[in-house]
C-alpha cells in the first residue's frame, strides 16, 4: 500500500499541509482539512481543503465560546448557570461530555 499512487499523493498532501499550514492557530484540528475533498478540487496534493476559510471561520467561533465558557466557570467569573429544559447545550457542556 506504502508504494500505491494513492498513498504517494496523501503523503504529498500531508507534507504540503505541513508547510503551508504550519502557521494556522487551528492546525492541530484541522490538518488542511479533507484531503480527498483538497486533491480533487485543485487537481493536485498540493492544496489544503477548498474549506479553508469556512475550518478558520468555525474554529474561531468555537475557540471563542469554549474560552468565555471555561473562564466563566474556572475563574469564578460567573458559575455555569443549570441548563433548563430544552435549552441548548453550551460548548463546554459538549467538550466534557464522557
Ligand atoms: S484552517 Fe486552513 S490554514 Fe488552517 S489548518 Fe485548516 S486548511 Fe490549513
Amino acid at each position: 500500500m506504502k508504494t500505491s499512487d494513492a498513498w504517494s499523493k496523501l503523503q504529498e498532501f500531508r507534507d504540503y499541509v505541513g508547510e503551508n499550514c504550519k502557521k494556522c492557530k487551528f492546525v492541530k484540528y484541522c490538518e488542511g482539512g479533507c484531503p480527498y475533498n483538497a486533491i480533487v478540487a485543485h487537481k493536485t496534493p498540493q492544496a489544503v481543503d477548498p474549506q479553508c476559510d469556512a475550518y478558520k471561520i468555525i474554529f474561531g467561533e468555537v475557540s471563542k465560546r469554549m474560552n468565555k465558557e471555561f473562564a466563566r466557570s474556572a475563574f469564578g467569573l460567573g458559575a455555569p448557570a443549570e441548563r433548563k429544559e430544552g435549552e441548548q447545550f453550551s460548548i463546554m457542556d459538549l467538550a466534557m461530555k464522557p
